[in-house]
């Protein structure tokens, strides 16, 4: 096996939605990366996952020039319902904070971030074998990896660790230079996705006394259904006849009379977890998006949160270049977290507002309340709001910044 050495700026480890996406944004900004991605590029294209995209994240994909076809194609939503005893209240976003949210699939996404990169000549290897990182505390870090059977070395500036909560950019961060906080929920989600056109014209999300359940989409022809199962069951044991009775039940009489039980193309199990390592930089190598935090589903922030990360951080990379200073890289982890810890409290909120917990009767009421009050007050549901479609990403002073510079 013969070795190869080359050397870049910065080394992005993993082509999910968070490392395609600061891979444009460096470039856009002159700055050289190189992405290493273990899977193929079909396989990563293939993973069905998020769908909604907050206001912040279509700017900075905007940004990015790589939303063409999301404005072409992306369904705009004004508002959400939340079901429960079977009536269904709608939290109106525009209405009451003026934003709303964009469903587009995070597989079209990876797609339109893929293809730019394609288009600009920009590095990729996909099947990276055995990707390790070395001496990223010092100041030449370097990875190395094996394709097809040569192995390969990048000496670069930075790391930037986008490689999901599996990932080996955390693992290579000694247990006791990092803090985690975690929180593991006694659910999951089974998802379906099926080629019919949705008979909703917004997301639906219901409590009901047999479990959480939402109804989503991808596309006009394309529904995204989930309900909460519990940890120990297998997708096998669910067919999709199973799935749509359990669905039509939670959701209520006028939903499940308008529901097509249409044969699924995907049908997965993903359990729910809070997940938060602090900080996101250990020396040249920074920790963006699911390789840092998770959250549970229910408030749709995981996509967003990775989107925001990488936007910081080219951010910080940028400035570092242009000033040859380390405090912009030093801001990194308190920016990203002051975001990331409210998308972690809402997120959890959701989750706890809306399933059924193993627990005792006062639980259950105090959840009954909380619904009650979010449906009969104003300033609750313009909480939620604000929370939905996000959080500021501090946009605006980007634009303000990038314009003096
Ligand atoms: C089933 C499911 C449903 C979800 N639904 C929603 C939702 O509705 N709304 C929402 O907002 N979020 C949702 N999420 C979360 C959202 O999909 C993630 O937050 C988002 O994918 C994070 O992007 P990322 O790029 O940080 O990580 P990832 O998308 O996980 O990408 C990481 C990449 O790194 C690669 N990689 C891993 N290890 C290595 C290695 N050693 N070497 C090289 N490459 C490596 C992986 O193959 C992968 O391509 C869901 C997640 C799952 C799993």
């Amino acid at each position: 096996m013969t070795s190869r050495t080359t050397r870049t700026q910065v080394v992005i480890v993993g082509a999910g939605p968070a490392g395609l996406l600061l891979g444009e944004l460096l470039r856009k900004v002159g700055i050289d990366a190189v992405i290493l991605e273990q899977r193929s590029a079909d396989y990563v294209l293939g993973r069905i996952r998020a769908g909604v995209l907050e206001q912040g994240t279509v700017q900075v994909l905007e940004h990015a020039g790589v939303a063409a076809r999301l404005h072409a194609e992306g369904l705009t939503h004004e508002g959400v319902e939340i079901g429960f005893h079977g009536h269904r209240h709608r939290i109106a976003l525009r209405e009451l904070i003026g934003k709303t949210v964009t469903v587009y699939g995070q597989t079209e996404m990876t797609r339109d971030l893929m293809e730019a990169r394609n288009a600009s000549g920009a590095h990729s290897i996909y099947e990276a074998e055995d990707v390790t990182l070395h001496d990223w505390r010092g100041t030449t870090p370097r990875v190395t990896y094996r394709h097809l059977g040569v192995t390969h070395e990048i000496s670069c500036d930075f790391i930037a660790g986008c490689d999901g909560f599996h990932g080996v950019c955390r693992r290579s961060i000694p247990a006791d230079q990092m803090q985690t906080f975690e929180r593991i929920y006694p659910f999951g989600w089974l998802g379906v996705l099926s080629d019919v056109p949705p008979p909703w014209k917004e997301l639906i999300y219901a409590n009901s006394a047999r479990g959480f359940a939402l109804a989503s989409m991808r596309s006009p022809t394309r529904v995204r259904c989930y309900v909460q199962c519990g940890l120990d069951e297998r997708v096998e044991d669910w067919s999709d006849a199973r799935f749509w009775d359990e669905f039509r039940l939670r959701m209520g009489e006028e939903i499940a009379d308008r529901t097509m039980p249409a044969p699924s193309i995907e049908k997965s199990i993903a359990p729910l977890r809070s997940f938060v390592v602090e900080p996101l930089r250990f020396g040249r190598l920074f920790l963006a998006g699911d390789a840092a935090h998770i959250v549970p589903p229910t408030g749709a922030k995981g996509l967003n949160l990775a989107v925001s990360d990488v936007f910081y951080l080219h951010e910080a990379l940028r400035d570092y270049y242009r000033e040859q200073r380390d405090e912009p890289l030093d801001r990194y982890t308190s920016r990203c977290l002051r975001r990331v810890w409210k998308a972690e409290r809402f997120s959890w909120w959701m989750t706890r507002l809306l399933h059924l917990f193993p627990g005792d009767a006062f639980s259950r009421r105090i959840q009954q309340t909380e619904l009650e009050y979010l449906f009969d007050s104003r300033f609750a549901q313009s909480s939620m709001a604000e929370n939905y479609v996000g959080l500021p990403l501090d946009y605006e002073a980007h634009e303000a910044r990038a314009h003096v510079a």
